[in-house]
C-alpha cells in the first residue's frame, strides 16, 4: 500500500468524503492482443491497489473491440499476471464484446437524438475534412441525412450489407473544435471479420471512444484511470455519457503518466515483433519486459510491487531508469535468498599437501539476513576456482590469487600458489597449490594476511549446471527498434559447476551465487539431472557501454 498519497488516491478520497460515490469501483481494461508488460503492471497496481485500499472493487475487462489481433492465449496471460501480482477481480471476467448489443442500442439512441450520423466519405476524405490544428474542419454533406435514413443505414451496416469502409457512424459534435478529437469522432466502423467470442454476429465494431466510456458506465465504474495520451479523449468520454442522459451515477476519466523504462521497448506491437522475428524465445523470454518474462527471469512479485510503489504515479510522462527496477529486485533478494557457490569458468586447483576429504559447515545466510540454515561443503585435494580469480601477471590492485599472493577460499582455507601448469599454447590449465591447515575460516590462527576470499567448488562434489547469463535486451538507452538490440543479451554457460547442496537440498528457487549475482532455477527447463539457472540481476549496477 502506498504510504504517501498520490493524486489519484486524493481524488478518490475526496469523492468518497463528499458522497459523490459510496464505493470506489475501478477496472483494468487491457486489449488482449499481447502479453502484459511492466507498464500494465503499473496499471494493475493502480486500479486493483486503489480498489483494495478503499474497500472497493476492481473489474478485469478484456477490451476486445478489435477482433483481428486478439487471442485467448493473451487472455490467459492477463489473468495470470493479475493473480501473480496478488489481486483478484470482482465477479468474473468482463468483455467489452458482451456489451455489443447494448452499445448498439446506445448508438441508435444517439441517432434518434440527432447526435450521430452515418457518414459515407472514404477514409482519406474523412482525414482531409477533419482540418488541422490551425484550421477548422468542415462537416461532410452526409451529416444532413435524416434520422430515418441514418437508422436504416446503420441497421444495414450491422446486417453486413456494405463493404468495409463504405460507411461509418460518427458523433455529431463540432467540426471546429480546438480539441481535434471532438471533430465528429468515429463511433462505429464496418469490419467483416470473425471475433473470437462473438463469431460472425457483428459486421460493425465500436471504436474505443464509444465503447470505453459506456462499458465503464455499464459496469458501474466510478473512476476510470487511463494513460495520458487519452487526455484529449476525455471530452468525448464526457460527451457520450452526458449526451445520452444516462441514469446516474456515471464514471469519470482521470489520466496518469505512462511508464517507460530505459533500455526497454514497451509497446505490444514491438514486443510482438521481437517474438515473431525470433529475436527472443517467446513472450516469457527472461529478457522481455513482460510480466511473464520477469517471472521466468526470477523477479519476485514483491520486487515488482515495490518498484511500482517507488516510481509513484505522476501527471507527466518521464522515463524511469532501468537501474531502479534492478535495484528493486536486488533489494528484495538481498534479505531473502541463500548464498551459495557456483564457478562459471572453472580452473582446476590441486592442493598438493591436502589428503582425504572433509565437509565444511557453512551458513547459507550472512549475518544481516534474519534466517538460519547451513549446508555441508565438500572439500578435498582437487577444487575449481573461477579462471579470472587467478592472474599470473596481475595488474596493480589485483587482490585475488597470484604466484605471490595467497587468497582465502570462502568458508575454507587460505591457499598459496606453488606452480602454474600450462598447455602447449601457454594457457593456464591448472594451479598446484598448498593450503594452510591452521587458516580455516572461523578458526584462523595462521597470521597470513589475504586481500580477498574467492568462491570455489570441490571437484568431486560439484554438480554440472547450465547458467544463462541475461543482460539488457537493448544496447541503447532509448531503443528505436530491432537495430538497437544488444547482441550480448544472452550468454549460455553450458558447464558451470555448482556446489551440491544447491541441487540436493534446494533450499530455495533463488540464490545468490557468491560474487556473481542473483540466480533463479528456470521454472521450465530445470531438472535435477540438467539444472538450469537464469541470472536475475548482477550484485551491483555494473552496466557499461
Ligand atoms: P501498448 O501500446 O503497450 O499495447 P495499450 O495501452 O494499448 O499498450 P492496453 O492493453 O490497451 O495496452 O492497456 C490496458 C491498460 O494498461 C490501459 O488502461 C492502459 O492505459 C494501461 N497501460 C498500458 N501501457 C501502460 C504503460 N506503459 N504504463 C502505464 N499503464 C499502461
Ligand atoms: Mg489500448
Ligand atoms: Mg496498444
Amino acid at each position: 500500500m502506498n504510504e504517501s498519497k498520490d493524486f489519484l488516491r486524493t481524488i478518490v478520497e475526496e469523492d468518497l468524503a463528499s458522497g459523490k460515490f459510496q464505493e470506489v469501483h475501478t477496472r483494468f481494461p487491457p486489449e488482449p492482443n499481447g502479453f502484459p508488460h511492466i507498464g500494465h503492471a503499473k496499471s494493475i497496481v493502480i486500479n486493483f491497489g486503489i480498489a483494495r485500499d478503499y474497500h472497493g472493487r476492481c473489474n478485469l475487462r478484456m477490451d476486445d473491440t478489435n477482433p483481428i489481433t486478439e487471442d485467448t492465449r493473451y487472455v490467459e496471460a492477463l489473468k495470470d499476471a493479475v493473480h501473480w501480482l496478488g489481486f483478484e477481480w470482482d465477479d468474473g471476467i468482463r468483455h467489452t464484446s458482451d456489451y455489443f448489443p447494448r452499445l448498439y442500442d446506445y448508438a441508435v439512441q444517439l441517432i434518434k437524438m440527432g447526435k450521430a450520423y452515418v457518414d459515407s466519405l472514404n477514409e482519406e476524405e474523412i482525414r482531409e475534412y477533419r482540418g488541422t490544428v490551425t484550421e477548422p474542419g468542415r462537416r461532410s454533406k452526409y451529416a444532413q441525412r435524416s434520422v430515418e435514413e441514418n437508422l436504416d443505414l446503420f441497421e444495414r451496416m450491422k446486417n453486413g450489407e456494405f463493404k468495409e469502409g463504405e460507411h461509418v457512424l460518427r458523433a455529431k459534435i463540432d467540426m471546429g473544435a480546438a480539441n481535434m478529437q471532438l471533430r465528429d469522432p468515429l463511433l462505429y466502423r464496418i469490419r467483416h471479420v470473425h471475433h473470437h467470442r462473438t463469431g460472425d454476429t457483428w459486421s460493425i465494431y465500436p471504436m474505443y471512444d464509444f465503447a470505453h466510456c459506456l462499458s465503464d458506465y455499464i459496469e458501474g465504474i466510478t473512476h476510470s484511470f487511463c494513460t495520458l495520451e487519452f487526455e484529449n479523449n476525455r471530452a468525448i468520454y464526457d460527451w457520450v455519457l452526458d449526451t445520452l442522459e444516462l441514469e446516474p451515477p456515471r464514471p469519470y476519466q482521470y489520466e496518469f503518466a505512462r511508464l517507460a523504462i530505459t533500455y526497454t521497448v514497451m509497446s505490444k506491437r514491438k514486443l510482438l515483433e521481437l517474438v515473431n522475428e525470433g529475436k527472443v524465445n517467446g513472450w516469457d523470454d527472461p529478457r522481455m519486459p513482460t510480466i511473464a518474462g520477469y517471472r521466468r527471469r526470477g523477479y519476485t512479485k514483491e520486487s515488482i510491487l515495490n518498484f511500482c510503489d517507488q516510481i509513484g504515479i505522476a501527471k507527466a510522462n518521464s522515463t524511469v531508469d532501468v537501474a531502479q527496477l534492478e535495484f528493486a529486485i536486488r533489494d528484495d533478494l538481498n534479505t531473502k535468498v541463500p548464498r551459495v557457490m557456483c564457478v562459471l569458468d572453472p580452473l582446476k586447483v590441486t592442493i598438493e599437501n591436502y589428503e582425504g576429504s572433509e565437509e565444511i559447515d557453512a551458513s547459507y545466510y550472512p549475518h544481516d539476513v534474519p534466517k538460519e540454515a547451513s549446508r555441508k561443503l565438500p572439500f578435498s585435494k582437487e577444487i575449481y576456482i573461477e579462471r579470472d580469480d587467478f592472474d599470473e601477471n596481475p595488474p596493480k590492485g589485483y587482490f585475488r590469487l597470484t604466484p605471490e599472493q595467497p587468497v582465502r577460499l570462502k568458508h575454507a582455507y587460505i591457499i598459496t600458489c606453488k606452480e602454474v601448469v600450462k598447455d602447449a599454447d601457454g594457457n593456464v590449465v591448472e594451479i598446484k597449490a598448498e593450503y594452510h591447515p591452521d587458516s580455516k575460516s572461523g578458526q584462523d590462527t595462521s597470521g597470513i594476511k589475504v586481500k580477498s576470499a574467492i568462491h570455489w567448488v570441490d571437484a568431486k562434489g560439484a554438480k554440472k549446471a547450465e547458467v544463462r547469463l541475461y543482460d539488457r535486451l537493448f544496447k541503447e538507452e532509448a531503443p528505436k527498434g530491432m537495430e538497437d538490440l544488444n547482441p550480448d543479451s544472452l550468454k549460455v554457460i553450458e558447464h558451470a559447476l555448482v556446489e551440491p547442496a544447491v541441487i540436493t537440498e534446494r533450499p530455495d528457487e533463488r540464490f545468490q551465487f557468491e560474487r556473481q549475482g542473483y540466480f533463479y532455477a528456470d521454472p521450465v527447463d530445470y531438472s535435477d539431472e540438467h539444472p538450469v539457472f537464469n541470472k536475475i540481476v548482477a550484485l551491483k549496477d555494473s552496466w557499461s557501454k
